[in-house]
């Protein structure tokens, strides 16, 4: 068998593996590699393999970063299945639509400048039509329930833990004679996350490929998270502030909604409007209401007391229209705004920015990892010359940032992930990190006797 890291090597974004085995070529995700616009555009563009000789696709879950490319696969030629849990395969439609309209729009607005300067428009790297495409292609499996997926592959999915529907995927594979079992962790997420249940560890792997995005420090707790949100929220109501949250639309922003839902609750916040301003974080929600296999026992026993849906609360906005979105801006009293894109490179949240980074009483929380090159790390680095929609502004409002809530796995959970195959591992190859998250992991694997551990560089392969 061959292992080719064409993406999320030595990166985190793009994730993107092909298998070769058996004389079939097996994808693990597709992701859209996120960063600069122009080197983003023509990664994305390009495969570094021919896409209609591609046999199978496993996708591990819905997040952009692993499912994004998709459109480009399929549009380019891909004639097979995309195989992902129900969950998975119900949100990613959803998913990729919303980006097929974001690249359609990005599109748009690059060949605005570009008509400005009398060169030709660009492509957009898919459209929406191309992402619904995609659906026709998807075939649902169940969590723990092996399935053939090409010659001598069978591939079972395992809870991640880490977004509705995640999963790592076993591979048992017999080629020449040789039985082995290669696991893909996917996006591993993390013990007590509101909503999701715990992420499974690896069992009987000989070979693991694993995401070490936080390799280098164990994160704080959920609930040390939940206080620090409390704070922000505490202060910023305070001065008279609006609490603004760049959130992923799918998982972070539903485990916001659910630490909102426990402070207005328990009285420790003031009543104030909390707004999801995105149709996607929305319609993610009533998917996760939708699907119960993914829910740990606490939400299931919270719904049955509560009777509403779990992510559902007086307090909460959902604003679908444009119009509602808009009227956020003439609400000048305290309020939480939660909108996507989380890194805030696109989105209705880079109008709530424009509109409110200007006045000091405001906060911009931070609340997950930020890609170098985006607005969401210029934020977390503390710039205050800020560019949204090519226009300039001093940022004056404050920026805080939370680590806690990450849907992915500190040190010591990624070093327990590995060690739960300590006995048998051959080869573990640490992928979807930059240096700091995998170089501290990988020497802290090495001192406790793992022989090899492997960082691979973009598009190297192995053969084992
Ligand atoms: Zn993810
Ligand atoms: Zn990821």
């Amino acid at each position: 068998m061959k292992i080719k890291f064409h993406g999320a090597a030595r990166t985190v974004t793009g994730s993107m593996h092909l298998l070769e085995i058996n004389g079939s070529r097996i994808l693990l995700d597709c992701g859209l590699f996120q960063g600069k616009r122009k080197e983003t555009y023509e990664r994305n563009r390009n495969f570094p393999f021919d896409p209609s000789k591609i046999d199978a696709v496993l996708l591990s879950h819905a997040h952009i970063d692993h499912s994004g490319n998709l459109p480009n696969l399929v549009k380019q030629g891909y004639p097979g299945k995309i195989i992902a849990t129900r969950a998975t395969t119900h949100l990613v439609k959803l998913m990729l639509r919303d980006s097929g309209h974001i690249q359609e729009s990005d599109a748009a607005f690059v060949n605005k400048k570009r008509a400005k300067k009398g060169l030709p428009p660009v492509e957009p790297l898919y459209t929406l039509e191309d992402a619904e495409i995609v659906a026709g292609h998807f075939q649902s499996v169940e969590y723990d329930a092996p399935s053939q997926v090409a010659e001598g592959v069978r591939a079972t999915f395992m809870d991640a833990g880490h977004i509705l529907g995640s999963a790592g995927i076993a591979l048992d594979i017999e080629e020449d004679g040789r039985k082995f079992r290669l696991w893909f962790s996917g996006d591993i997420g993390r013990r007590d996350l509101p909503l999701l249940r715990d992420p499974v560890l690896p069992v009987n792997a000989d070979y693991l490929i694993m995401e070490s995005t936080y390799g280098d420090k164990a994160h704080r707790s959920p609930e040390k998270a939940y206080e620090e949100l409390r704070a922000v929220i505490q202060e910023t109501i305070e001065r008279g502030g609006k609490v603004i949250i760049p959130a992923f639309a799918v998982g972070r922003t539903q485990e916001l909604a659910v630490f909102l839902h426990e402070m207005i609750t328990a009285g420790e916040i003031p009543t104030v409007p909390i707004y999801v301003d995105s149709p996607l974080a929305i319609n993610a929600s009533q998917i996760f209401n939708e699907h119960p296999e993914v829910m740990d026992e606490e939400t299931i026993n919270h719904i049955r007391e509560h009777g509403h849906a779990a992510l559902d609360f007086a307090q909460i906005n959902y604003t679908r229209s444009v119009e509602e979105s808009k009227a956020i801006n003439d609400y000048k009293k305290p309020a939480v705004i939660i909108s996507a894109s989380g890194m805030a490179e696109a989105g209705r949240i880079l109008h709530h920015l424009r509109n409110n980074i200007e006045d000091p009483s405001n906060t911009i929380l931070i609340v997950g990892w930020q890609a170098p090159h985006t607005l969401g790390r210029r934020l977390a680095d503390r710039e205050t010359k800020i560019k949204i929609f090519g226009e300039k502004f001093n940022r004056k409002a404050r920026v805080e940032t939370i680590g806690g809530l990450s849907a992915h796995a500190g040190r010591d959970l990624l070093f327990e992930y590995a060690s739960a195959v300590k006995d048998q591992v051959q080869k573990i190859f640490l992928v979807h990190a930059e240096e700091r998250g995998a170089l501290p992991l990988k020497k802290e694997l090495e001192m406790n006797g793992f022989k090899a551990v492997y960082y691979p560089e973009p598009h190297s392969v192995f053969e084992i």
